[in-house]
């Protein structure tokens, strides 16, 4: 099986790559393709399906809205988006939330309201550190902000106005913030999910949050992808016991319904003012109802614990069937949000899984990567690994290209 579009489809841009199935329908943590075939799912659908599919309670909340108000714009109150407003920033404790459609959009947000928080404090060219092995999203200014050369060759002339520093190096980060006197804001992904499942670490996060309130700088967390719960708490950087000034969302919050959101802290919250920033669709009752029950049922099902647990359940089974592997460099990552790293490009293991009844996903060109619902069962974990070991340990035994 190989990753490459088929020309039966001349009228679908090839911007993807896709493997040559098409799945028809999903139950829980599995799905079936057009030829009948279930399917575990390992992906879910890049960290977005957190309830899995066909859940029996979202389904029918989504229908009863459907039948409601999908759409009205925002020339008028929303209830559903002052709950889901309310809801995400007690569990965040920050002050006050934009929505918008998806990861993206957010990081656009953020990255405007970096920049006139500079502006208001006379700032005529503001900066903002980001860092290398990111990802922020693929409009010109988050590509820009992002660190792959693949993402951005052939879309310069790139945004200005980013400073980029390896990652948890906090001497580049003081040397940066000394040699950059405009800038607004340090920029990153609590841990970096394209980039190959990079967490920041603790004392880096820390250590971030003390120079921004000492230099009057925005800590912007980008959590579109590790947020929601998939790490064991409601955000990732909630383990490192910080707060962010700027928080996007996206993935995750609304079980498969676009969506995306900037939860801004106290410093951040005032920065946008009527008429500075706006979305057509942002935060319509149908994504803020798929938001709300998506945030209710995790709570009621409790399924940052289940994250948690099963995380480490599939991580173990993954340890103990891959140690000894001289061709596996590094199991990494937090509750079900984890990275497998190889000695060598990865690729092909992506139609072997599918071959074998898995979907993943590989990125940073060596890493395994899953994000499965967060309803995932111990059980369907072990099935999980008992599907990826032996795909990998064969694989890794090939001789090295
Ligand atoms: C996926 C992702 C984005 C982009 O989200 P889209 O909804 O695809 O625009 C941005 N940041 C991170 C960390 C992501 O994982």
């Amino acid at each position: 099986m190989n990753a490459v579009p088929t020309s039966s489809e001349p009228h679908v841009m090839p911007t993807y790559g896709r493997l040559p199935v098409a799945l028809s329908h999903g139950q829980g943590c599995w799905v079936w393709d057009t030829d009948g075939r279930r399917l575990l799912d390992g992906l879910g659908g890049i960290a977005v399906n957190t309830l899995g599919h066909n859940h029996p309670r979202l389904v029918p909340a989504l229908q009863d809205q459907i039948a409601k108000l999908i759409h009205t714009s925002n020339y008028y109150r929303i209830p559903l988006q002052e709950q889901l407003a309310a809801k995400l920033c007690e569990l965040s404790g920050l002050a006050n939330v934009f929505f918008c459609n998806s990861g993206l959009e957010a990081n656009e947000a953020a990255i405007k309201i970096a920049r006139k928080f500079g502006h208001d404090r006379g700032i005529e060219a503001p900066e903002i550190m980001v860092f290398e092995g990111a990802f922020h999203g693929r409009s010109i200014a988050t590509l820009s902000a992002t660190a792959n050369p693949k993402i951005q060759a052939g879309f310069g002339p790139l945004v200005p106005g980013f400073v980029r520093v390896p990652l948890n190096d906090i001497l580049a980060v003081e040397t940066a913030v000394a040699e950059h006197p405009g800038l607004t804001a340090i920029f990153l992904e609590t841990i970096q999910g394209e980039g190959g499942i990079n967490p920041a670490r603790v004392e880096f996060l820390q250590a971030l949050r003390r120079i921004c309130d000492e230099r009057n700088l925005l800590l912007m967390l980008d959590e579109v992808q590790c947020g929601v719960g998939r790490t064991g708490k409601w955000f990732a950087h909630q383990w490192a016991g910080i707060k962010p000034d700027v928080m996007p969302l996206a993935k995750g919050l609304g079980s498969g319904v676009p969506i995306g959101a900037v939860i801004c802290g106290p410093r951040a919250a005032d920065v946008l003012k009527a008429g500075n920033h706006g979305t057509t669709f942002g935060g319509n009752p149908l994504a803020m109802r798929a938001g709300f029950e998506t945030l209710t049922i995790m709570e009621e099902d409790g399924l940052l614990a289940n994250a948690e647990a099963v995380g480490a359940t599939l991580r173990g089974a993954l340890a103990e069937g891959l140690a000894g592997e001289a061709g596996v460099v590094e199991i990494r990552g937090q509750g079900l949000m984890l990275g497998v790293e190889l000695d060598r490009p990865a690729g092909a293991l992506l139609g072997q899984a599918l071959d074998a009844g898995l979907l993943l996903s590989i990125t940073a060109d060596r890493v395994v990567r899953l994000l499965p619902p967060l309803i995932l069962t111990h059980d369907e974990a072990r099935q999980i690994a008992a599907i990826l070991v032996p795909l990998i340990k064969a694989f890794v035994a090939q001789p090295k290209p």
